[in-house]
């Protein structure tokens, strides 16, 4: 037998157990060795019946003191009882529905029954107990694995199907561990990795194997990452003058906060330092980045240099064009849009425009990386909510330039750990004030029962001039919830208009809407034409009126933290006092206290950590949020250690083999590709 021996050839598994065993992703003797257990059971104690503990499965070594008595009670009901001891006490057994257990337990034999001990005073019992020879045990006196099944497919199956596995394979596993660095990290070789995960003899065996494969695994992903890196990197910088600085802030119509000038002071020093700028700015939503990336695109502009701004959605990129053109157009800058919906000879003509070098400012969604485009001499990327995009389409973006100097922004708190391997080299200017004037948005949590006052108070803000957000789930007619009235976004639009507010005037944007509805739909928003404006998350990322001071999100338990606070973030933005309601009749306490925390601090961080705390880590940093590629045994959250140790192996790794050419490096380099193959999607 060796790794790629198929399962189907495995003695008991026909068409109908392999169809079974596909759906959990095994086909070979190999994909079994790799089906980690989701944990374990510690079965090694064995008890006296005295000291057994209570309502624990618990398992107890005895002898059985009488002939297992049969009882038919009636039809579809057996009974088997019968006495077992050990020095100590005597335990009744009761078995229902298990008459060949009358046969298979003898008289006098000693075995280990495992199960839940009762106790009722003085007398102990157990239910339908798993039982086997003292003598030849195979699922007691041992810490068995339990995995993760399908019909058809049971834990002990599997069990068998590993013990079968492991002895040939174990060895012909192939690792991407050069031997070097296993020595180096005091890590066992494979294969007693391979038994020790699956075949624990403690805890600590468990512990060692796992430190091995999540070690491996976050290798090959920093690994990755720093080839990735590797790509773009040394070599030298446009420089860009900084001096031109204060005929920049001469066009704010506001003066800039603190944090805000530092880090474009911060930037500014990178550009003009001869070496590629790599620099993240992280800020809460509202503290007002946009104006940073404003500021570098001037400088490159004013360098004679081009500037490619990308933004993860249509309508972002958008905001954004108008807002850089508003701004930047009385000096001369004129800023162009490149998205994937405007019409081919729109695109057509911003790619020449591109490729001459006569638009020096372009600001895209993902189409930006469009083969189709190229620069005549791009001199600064910037890539906005970077959380949104992965690791890399930066790359992909800056690849159309020479070494230009990179801005990213985002929102997304990331502890350090984590952004070593995400962001690696790069700097780090944090936006930590906000604008002067702001008030926190007010929170609050209300139930279905406060719908009609809450429509009272959207009215009252509309009568007051401002504007509000409802904020609805996309849900298809059909997959209604049973008593919501919200059907869709587009009906409960309608049903606001026609029945709630038709004296007022509602909107409507979507992610399923035309890129011109879209656009129009916003734009009403924006200049006033409408009031309330009904949308999915689509406003959830970088949209700016700072007219409206109404949040309203409607069965907000289905959002995490971090994204209801992203839509907070839609309000709050001029000097008005503003608000966030949160509805939601979800009853489960947890649910509450998720969303309660939302109505106690507006600190992004807070929030971040709140949400990973009680969401779990799987969920918050999912590749949705990072853009990095899903791992099978190691968590970037909790695995901080191994994650430092493996990021500074690889470090050091690809200082001695840049390009992974050598032979013992090899696996290493395939196991690379494949981890970040498999994972496109999260690419995307
Ligand atoms: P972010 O992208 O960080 O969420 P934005 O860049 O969209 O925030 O800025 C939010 C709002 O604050 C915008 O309307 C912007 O014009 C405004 N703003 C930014 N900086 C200042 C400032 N220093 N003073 C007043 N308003 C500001
Ligand atoms: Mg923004």
């Amino acid at each position: 037998m060796t790794p790629n021996t198929p399962l189907s050839e495995f003695s008991g598994i026909g068409p109908a157990r392999a169809r079974a065993l596909r759906r959990l992703g095994l086909a070979t003797a190999g994909d079994l060795l790799n089906h980690f257990p989701r944990d374990y059971e510690d079965r090694t104690r064995i008890y006296s019946i005295a000291e057994a503990p209570e309502d624990l499965p618990v398992c107890i070594s005895a002898v059985v003191a009488e002939i297992p008595r049969a009882a038919h009670i009636r039809r579809g009901l057996d009974i088997v009882r019968t006495r077992v001891v050990d020095n100590s006490r005597e335990l009744q057994l009761t078995f229902f529905n298990q008459s060949y257990v009358r046969g298979a337990l003898e008289v006098g034999g000693e075995y280990i029954f495992y199960g839940r001990l009762e106790r009722e005073g003085k007398r102990a019992r157990m239910v339908n107990p798993l039982f086997e020879r003292a003598d030849r045990t195979r699922f007691t006196g041992r810490i068995m694995p339990r995995y993760r099944l399908t019909a058809g497919i049971s834990n002990h199956l599997l069990v068998g199907l590993v013990e079968r596995a492991l002895p040939d394979c174990a060895g012909a596993m192939p690792s991407v561990l050069p031997e070097k660095l296993r020595h180096a990290h005091g890590l066992p070789p494979l294969d007693i990795c391979y038994e020790r995960i699956h075949f624990p003899k403690t805890q600590e065996d468990v512990a060692s194997a796992r430190r091995s494969f999540i070690f491996e695994e976050l290798l090959t992903l920093a690994a990755g990452m720093t080839l990735l890196r590797k790509r773009r990197c040394s070599g030298s910088g446009p420089v860009f003058r900084a001096e031109a600085l204060p005929d920049f802030y001469r066009l704010l119509p506001f003066l800039l906060t603190g944090a805000q000038r530092r880090a474009i002071t911060e930037a500014a020093l990178d550009m003009a330092s001869g070496r590629p700028m790599n620099r993240l700015v992280q800020g809460d939503v509202g503290s007002g980045k946009t104006v940073v990336a404003a500021a570098c695109a001037f400088l490159c502009v004013k360098s004679g240099w081009q500037c490619a701004m990308m933004a993860p959605t249509e309508l972002l990129a958008r905001q954004h064009a108008d807002t850089l053109n508003g701004l930047l157009a009385p000096v001369g800058v004129t800023v162009g849009l490149l998205t994937g919906s405007q019409k081919a000879s729109e695109k057509k003509k911003r790619y020449a425009e591109l490729k001459a070098g006569s638009l020096p400012f372009v600001v895209g969604t993902h189409a930006l990386l469009s083969q189709g485009v190229a620069f005549a001499r791009l001199g600064l990327v910037i890539t906005d909510e970077q959380h949104r995009f992965g690791v890399d389409q930066r790359s992909a973006l800056a690849a159309k330039g020479e070494h230009p100097h990179l801005l990213v922004m985002s929102a997304t708190p990331i502890p350090r750990t984590l952004a070593l391997m995400i962001y690696g080299d790069l700097d780090l200017s944090v936006i930590d004030e906000l604008p002067p004037g702001r008030k926190p948005v007010n929170t609050v949590l209300i139930r279905e029962s406060k719908r009609r006052r809450m429509y009272g108070f959207v009215r009252e803000q509309v009568c007051a001039g401002r504007q509000a957000y409802i904020v609805c789930p996309t849900v298809e007619r059909g997959e209604a919830e049973r008593e919501s009235p919200l059907h869709s976004a587009t009906e409960y639009a309608e049903i606001l208009q026609r029945e709630v507010f038709p004296d007022l005037r509602v909107g409507l944007v979507h992610g399923r809407m035309k890129p011109g509805e879209k656009q129009a739909a916003m734009a009403a928003f924006v200049s006033g034409r409408t009031d309330i404006l009904v949308a999915t998350t689509v406003v959830e990322v970088g949209v700016d009126v700072p007219n409206a001071t109404l949040m309203i999100v409607e069965n907000a338990e289905r959002y995490g933290l971090s994204q209801l606070h992203q839509l907070r973030g839609r309000v709050g933005r001029g000097s008005w006092q503003s608000w966030c309601i949160l509805v939601s009749d979800a009853r489960n306490p947890d649910t509450r206290a998720r969303l309660k925390v939302l109505t106690e601090t507006t600190d992004g961080f807070r929030i971040a950590e709140e949400d990973l705390k009680l969401r779990g880590p799987g969920d918050f940093f999912g590749a949705r949020q990072h853009g990095l590629p899903t791992l099978k045994a190691a968590d970037l959250n909790t695995d901080t250690q191994v994650l430092a140790e493996a990021h500074r192996a690889a470090h050091i790794l690809l200082e001695e083999d840049p390009g992974l050419v050598w032979p013992e490096h090899q696996p290493l380099r395939e196991g690379v590709r494949r981890l970040f193959e498999q994972n496109q999607d999260s690419l995307n």
